[in-house]
């Protein structure tokens, strides 16, 4: 695997210079198709590259040609968000660490019956002994990267396509089945359906991983500059980084499948909206981007699951009290809402929670619901039908 990914890198630099060569010969840009209508040519003249599947080395020439497009794509938007455009650039050793399998030429063995391994069959390569972390069955695997991370371990990434799902129509949908999230600091979320709460923790390991990493980093600081000690703490460094980013996600995946899966509207604030002078807001924004993260996934995982999700204005939704309204002021430190209005005494996020539902639900939700003499007769019958299902004894 090491030598295909070096072959590939010599290959994507070779054909960067074509492409710089041709242009600055006779001012023409080689296209995808072009450079690889070559390859034929490049595996003669290098046997070594027939040890590579085919489509492998297409893809090679693909991230050569999404470079390209994507620096025409910045020189375009120059101006708008104030970046320079970069030329694509050559590949060094330490910056080409993958291969991808854009159709063809590999197979995912495993047996779907609890255990964790399995098989990866690699075409011109073998079989390699794998852990499949998780469940990835329930789609049609597309893609395959095999890819060699800093500390020199070897991870898989699949790309699955997925069914094409159906949103219940908003008619259809209850009050009850909207849930307002919180995304908070000490918890990652809290849900409530206005009824029920379910909080999500943060779990532990995370907490022991970045201990373990500030530890090493210290012992790093007090090496010598070159030394043996200093390359192998380094490379310690990079593995617990590794455990700690891969815990990181592997817990915003669970969180974000336990929100997706519990109602059909999820209602979310918007921490994009300008001006998030509250305390609340600010922290989360210079947070470490978990928010940003777990609600991107349940933004695509919504998508999938045929359900909604709904942003409303972070203005104050931990600020007012869930149940009478009132101003209560309170910075990050003071976890629990406290009303003196109405006496109400709840977890600051459940409150926050309950706010973000209930603005959804006055703002947009009252809206969407049909006013009766807007209904058309099928809508009448399908209301009716809901209605039957609703109250049997009718
Ligand atoms: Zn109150």
């Amino acid at each position: 695997m090491n030598d295909q990914i070096e072959l590939c890198r010599r290959l994507y630099n070779a054909g960067l210079t074509e492409r710089k060569e041709a242009y600055r010969l006779s001012q023409t840009s080689l296209t995808y198709n072009l450079q690889q209508n070559e390859l034929p040519a490049v595996k003669s003249d290098n046997p070594e590259y027939n040890d590579i599947h085919s489509q492998v080395l297409c893809d090679v020439l693909n991230r050569l040609d999404k470079a390209y497009k994507g620096f025409f794509e910045r020189i375009k938007n120059k101006g708008k968000k104030g970046k320079k455009a970069g030329f694509p650039r050559y590949k060094s050793r330490g910056k080409y660490n993958s291969i991808t399998y854009p159709q063809l030429g590999f197979k995912l063995i495993h047996k779907n019956n609890g255990s964790k391994k399995g098989i990866l069959q690699l075409s011109k390569i073998g079989y390699i002994k794998i852990i499949v972390s998780r469940d990835i069955t329930y789609g049609k695997i597309k893609t395959c990267t095999v890819k060699r991370d800093k500390a020199g371990d070897w991870l898989a990434t699949f790309t699955v396509e997925l069914p094409d799902t159906v949103k219940k129509p908003l008619e259809q949908i209850k009050e009850q089945d909207i849930i307002g999230v919180d995304v908070g600091i000490n918890k990652l979320a809290v849900l409530t359906d206005g009824i029920e709460v379910k909080e999500i923790d943060n779990p532990k390991l995370i907490a022991k991983y970045e201990k373990g990493i500030k530890t090493l980093q210290k012992q790093l600081s007090r090496t010598k500059k070159r030394s043996y000690n200093r390359a192998k703490i380094r490379k310690k460094v990079a593995k617990k980084q590794r455990k700690l980013a891969n815990a990181r996600k592997d817990n915003l995946h669970k969180a974000s499948n336990q929100i997706v899966e519990s109602e059909n509207i999820i209602v979310f604030e918007d921490l994009n909206v300008q001006g998030m002078v509250q305390n609340h807001n600010l922290a989360k924004s210079i947070s470490d981007g978990s928010w940003g993260k777990l609600i991107d996934m349940c933004v695509y995982k919504a998508e999938n699951a045929g359900k909604y999700i709904e942003f409303v204005n972070p203005r104050n939704t931990s600020q007012l009290c869930s149940r009478c309204g009132a101003v209560v002021k309170k910075d990050l430190s003071v976890r629990i809402h406290s009303c003196n209005n109405c006496g109400l005494v709840m977890d600051r996020d459940l409150n926050a929670a309950l706010n973000i539902r209930e603005k959804y639900i006055r703002n947009v939700w009252n809206s969407v619901k049909m006013p009766a003499d807007a209904l058309t007769s099928t809508h009448l019958n399908e209301q009716a039908g809901a209605m039957k299902q609703e109250f049997p004894m009718l």
